[in-house]
């Protein structure tokens, strides 16, 4: 790809481009007020408050050469100084049509009565060349604020008509990680609005957040995929080296109430924060990818804050605070470490890891290693064929793979529900010469074939054989209280019902995704054999956490990608879910020896072997800060 910058100075040479000496900070420096209703430190903007904002903002003004500009910053940064500097200069100096966007119509009307209106009320520059409010401005879907030679829109990415109001030679998109996922069914709203710019080849698109959740982060797909990533390397007053600083490797403190101190990555010497303001005035942006060439992007965490803004001590604290609980941690790692938040239950579950344990413990299918003391199975109705997994239990809930098989046929025909009894009376070999049988089926009754489903548990119900659902209720309990269910069969109401157990499916999927990343055996790990296929495993990790707004809060939900089969995650939730109706019947702190009292005294000769207990492993979150 040709380099930007090369094709910028062939333009400039052959007289396309005028020479244009002022960029937007020196723009900002020259001409904008800040108010004393907007901001903390009202009187002349100085760029040198804050100098890291000098470069992004340059990459703005019509003689730097980058196209678009990413800036994936920690919360209250000085993001919006840069849109607002930004517009300021483009009215004065370089007029076009300009569009703004925010999250939302709300959150564009509050940008414009708290900042924008202050911003063209108190800088002369601009108050003179903005035309007086005319009817043509449509609160409802936009703000439209004409300007010689310009026009500038302010609109919501949740308006998709404002959206597609007008050309644009420059675009800000205002915090894209909380744009919805489609705007009024007319598709994504970020490239709906860069879409707007397409006609400008000069033009400028700049693009803000704070990041959200990996795998649905609008920033951090910007920043990693096709910005050069810049970060700040700050200039250590010890040494002198120029240094990006990293909260879990540099910053230190000795209690948790006492001072916190950066240390030097370079000379190790502990740096008080007192020497920020000489730090971020010699610091440098330093690219880290090479990116697609004309977009420059730019990270930015908490901790660089200006001296007198947010010192470490509070971040330090909101830290402590935040360890252990994942949504308050979400809200450190996205505000503070400006970082998409990957959940550690999800992050870094793939089959391919998998299959390669599997390869590791290659016990034969249909077998219980040692270890395994219950047998727990599970059957999900799909339209054309039934799927069945066995699971086997041991302490400390370690898992092992012994069956899966489609079963193919309509679900309508006896046949197919026959060969479900087949395995449901299968005596599976243990390692030392016994055998063991599912002691708990649940029957998955959510799918078209309620009452065939609900046929085949009814009769089964002294067998073990319970239904289950999976309930929609966002953190359900594992398992339900359970109901009779009077099974209405082709018309007839039949006496004494089912067993019905609502599942809780959000949770289950958690618990296993936890137990997936558990590295060595022992409690709560998981074992494949030569069960595993490619699709089973696929199968198994195919599903991801990924966030929505539900009336008007974020919440993470399961997403399988289309297309995706995902019966085994099914099968092995279901299969946990009667993990729990056993351990209801049992004391849960003798539970695993009476249910090895039971198997052993029946079936084996010699004593039952006991693993020693694994040592406990701290959970990590997989983040670069
Ligand atoms: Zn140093």
């Amino acid at each position: 790809m040709a380099d930007a910058r090369t094709i910028y100075r062939e333009a400039f040479r052959a007289g396309l481009m005028p020479p244009d000496p002022m960029s937007v900070s020196q723009w900002a420096d020259a001409y904008r007020l800040l108010s004393g209703k907007g901001s903390s430190e009202p009187g002349p903007w100085r760029t040198a408050r804050t100098p890291y904002l000098r470069e992004p903002m340059d990459c703005l003004s019509p003689s730097s050469p980058w196209r678009r500009v990413v800036l994936m910053f920690g919360s209250q940064m000085g993001k919006t100084e840069v849109v607002l500097n930004w517009l300021g200069a483009i009215i004065h100096l370089w007029p076009g049509p300009t569009l703004l966007v925010q999250p939302t119509l709300d959150m564009a009307k509050r940008l414009n009565r708290q900042r924008l209106e202050p911003l063209l009320r108190e800088t002369p520059v601009l108050t003179e060349r903005i035309a007086p409010a005319r009817s043509r401005d449509s609160g409802n879907t936009m703000f439209l604020k004409e300007f010689q030679g310009g026009l500038f829109v302010l609109t919501g990415a949740n308006s998709g008509s404002g959206l597609q109001s007008m050309p644009a030679a420059y675009l800000a998109a205002d915090e894209v990680s909380s744009y919805p996922i489609e705007a009024d069914d007319k598709g994504d709203p970020l490239e709906n609005a860069e879409a707007r710019t397409s006609t400008f080849p000069m033009g400028k698109i700049l693009i803000t957040s704070t990041p959200g959740t990996r795998g649905a982060c609008r920033i951090t797909e910007e920043f990693e995929r096709r910005s050069d990533q810049r970060r700040l390397a700050l200039a250590m007053p010890c040494c002198g080296s120029r240094e990006v600083i990293r909260w879990r490797e540099h910053m230190v403190w000795d209690r948790p109430d006492g001072e916190v101190w950066c240390q030097c990555p370079a000379c190790g010497e502990r740096v008080a924060q007192h020497h920020k303001t000489a730090m971020l005035a010699g610091a440098v942006w330093q690219p880290s990818a090479a990116g697609d060439g004309i977009t420059a992007g730019f990270h930015l965490p908490g901790w660089y804050a200006p001296a007198g803004w947010t010192p470490w001590e509070q971040i330090r604290d909101e830290f402590l605070r935040a360890k252990g609980d994942p949504l308050l941690l979400k809200g450190w790692v996205n505000k503070r470490a400006a970082e998409a938040w990957e959940d550690e239950a999800v992050a870094k579950i793939n089959a391919d890891g998998l299959m390669a344990r599997a390869a590791t413990e290659p016990y034969p299918t249909g077998h219980c290693p040692a270890g395994v003391l219950l047998l727990l199975m599970a059957v999900d109705v799909q339209d054309t064929w039934l799927e069945v997994s066995v699971w086997g239990l041991g302490r400390g809930d370690e898992m092992w793979l012994i069956w899966h098989q489609q079963i193919h046929g309509s679900p309508a025909e006896s046949e197919v529900w026959q060969q479900v009894d087949t395995i449901r009376q299968t005596e599976f070999a243990r390692e030392d010469g016994g055998t063991l049988r599912p002691r708990q089926v649940a029957v998955d009754t959510g799918g078209h074939f309620t009452q065939e489903a609900y046929e085949f548990c009814r009769l089964r119900a002294k067998d073990g054989v319970v239904a289950i659902k999976g309930s929609s209720t966002r953190a359900a309990p594992a398992l339900g209280k359970g109901s009779k269910v009077d099974v209405n069969h082709r018309g007839k109401t039949i006496k004494g019902g089912v067993q019905l157990f609502m599942i809780g499916t959000d949770t289950l999927k958690r618990t296993i995704y936890a137990r997936l990343k558990i590295p060595q055996p022992g409690p709560g790990f998981v074992h494949f054999g030569q069960n595993a296929t490619d699709d089973y495993l696929e199968g198994l990790t195919c599903e991801r956490l990924v966030p929505r707004m539900v009336k008007g809060f974020q919440v993470l939900e399961w997403q399988k990608p289309s297309g995706a089969r995902n019966e085994p995650l099914d099968l092995c939730v279901y299969c946990l879910a009667m993990l729990e109706l056993v351990k209801r019947r049992y004391n849960r702190a003798t539970m695993w020896d009476q249910i090895e009292a039971q198997v052993t005294q029946v079936k084996a000769p010699k004593p039952a072997q006991r693993r020693p207990a694994a040592p406990s492993r701290p959970g990590g979150f997989v983040s670069g800060w």
